[in-house]
């Protein structure tokens, strides 16, 4: 069969739309002036950096919240966490070892500093009972971040519901909405938190624009010290293509969400369906309250890595469901948080579809793996002694 070029990485980074590209263009050669300059084609670029804020805050139903522009996903979360310890001034925080490395790494730095971290147990199908925030949570506490959507399993938190039992205490809650934009429908007013971190990459927009969104007359301290832009909270001179390309692609994940994630979600359970099949195998994550375009299988006695870079050979871009370190292969943090073993774990892969991808697509991918989990097992060690 032909060498194919299949792309199903979408949670790792997505292609930039013809209309987010085109949304962008303007703002390069023509309209390039710096929004904090006094002439005409000034005030026009702040005009639009201004639209594309209320824009954002509008489709993603913020009456009550302001969107502050970052260079990433990355940043917007280590802003909402530095700066709930800074405003509230409490010494202990509350989130998961589900998070991206984002938020467990700035936890991570603040415990160097004398924080304390308190992680909320998570059961084997990735989702976390708000039951154990109840028990977790105190007045002690400056900030609950808690992922809306998982990167790896998919797997979609009970956000509101922990937000409620937050302001019950008057904790503030952050929520790393990253993989959910564009996958799910995500209201802010709807979903009670006090931030939300999102990222432009993920969506069909260009990789280094992201965005914080904070709810109204919560009084962030600033995060970078310089001008007076993003309402003196982040200064920098606004990256207006960004910023107009950030617009267009949320602009584009919010409308027809439903359709667009029923079809995703068929090209998905077509593809478990598929690699189920084989034996000893199994999903990671629940199978229902999940994002619609994510598969994160593992498959036992064989190695994740071994897999996908046998797939990339057959041209199909998926991701091994681990961290690999200087060479070193570490088995998956979220995979180990939900109780995998560490063969479980080191056998992951993950695909994430998107409506780019078709039903012949996915068919080939079923059949490609089938045959190399084959191969790999016929030469595994692991799969001989406990099989075999
Ligand atoms: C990708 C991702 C991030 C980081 O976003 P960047 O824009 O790449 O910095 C944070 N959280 C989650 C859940 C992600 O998937």
């Amino acid at each position: 069969m032909d060498k194919r070029n299949i792309y199903a990485d979408n949670a790792a980074t997505t292609r930039v739309s013809d209309s987010v590209l085109n949304a962008m263009m303007p703002y390069f050669q023509q309209n390039f002036a710096n929004p904090s300059g006094l002439y005409s084609p000034a005030t026009a670029s702040a005009k639009a950096v201004r639209q594309a804020r209320a824009d954002i805050a509008k489709y993603l139903g913020t009456e009550n919240g302001e969107v502050f522009f970052t260079s990433c996903g990355t940043e917007a979360d280590n802003w909402a966490i530095k700066s709930a310890v800074e405003l509230t001034g409490k010494r202990r925080i509350i989130t998961s070892r589900l998070e991206h490395h984002a938020v467990l790494k700035t936890c991570e730095y603040l415990k160097s500093k004398g924080f304390e971290i308190t992680y909320l147990p998570c059961p084997e199908n990735g989702i976390i009972e708000p039951e154990e925030l109840k028990k977790a949570i105190g007045n002690d506490v400056a900030i609950v971040s808690v992922m809306l959507a998982n990167n790896e399993i998919g797997t979609i938190q009970k956000v509101s519901e922990m937000a409620e039992i937050c302001h019950g205490y008057g904790v503030l809650m952050h929520t790393d909405a990253v993989q959910a934009v564009g996958n799910i429908p995500v209201d802010f007013k709807a979903l009670g938190v006090d931030m939300l971190s999102l990222s432009g990459h993920k969506i069909h927009a260009p990789k280094g624009i992201g965005a914080l969104v904070v709810r109204k007359g919560l009084n962030l301290p600033p995060f970078i010290h310089g001008g007076k832009q993003e309402l003196g909270r982040r200064a920098g001179t606004e990256n207006v293509p960004y910023i107009m390309g950030l617009r267009q692609a949320i602009s584009d994940a919010t409308t027809g969400i439903e359709e667009r994630s029923e079809y995703v979600l068929c090209l998905r359970e077509r593809l478990v369906d598929g690699l189920l099949k084989i034996e000893m195998t199994r999903l990671n994550g629940d199978r229902a309250d999940r994002l619609p375009g994510n598969a994160n299988i593992s498959f036992y006695g064989i190695e994740g890595e071994s897999l996908a870079l046998l797939l990339d050979m057959k041209g199909i871009c998926v991701s091994s469901g681990s961290a690999c370190t200087t060479g070193e292969t570490e088995p998956s943090h979220v995979l180990k948080a939900i109780g995998l073993s560490d063969e479980w774990a080191k056998g992951a892969l993950r695909i994430t579809l998107s409506e780019d991808n078709t039903i012949e697509d996915v068919d080939y991918i079923v059949e490609m793996i089938t045959e190399i989990v084959g191969k790999l097992r016929a030469s595994s060690t692991l799969w001989k002694r406990t099989i075999g």
